[in-house]
């Protein structure tokens, strides 16, 4: 007999917010921020990479 609702752990990876962009991606194994496109201020990828990643992400006060 099996379980209909079977609860699986879910995976969490670690993201942290970009200190250039400002937006959230994925942290690499070392904690520091993965590589992504920047963002320009309108919201638009900028197609390169983002002088942020390799970065330790940025942590809201009080987060
Ligand atoms: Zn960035």
């Amino acid at each position: 007999m099996k379980a209909p609702n079977d609860p699986r752990p879910v995976r969490v990876l670690p993201r942290g917010e970009c200190p250039v962009c400002n937006m959230t991606y994925h942290l690499t194994s070392s904690g520091k921020v993965g590589r992504h496109n920047g963002i320009t201020l309108s919201g638009f990828s900028t197609g390169q990479r983002c002088p942020g990643i390799g970065r330790a992400p940025y942590v809201a006060p009080g987060a």
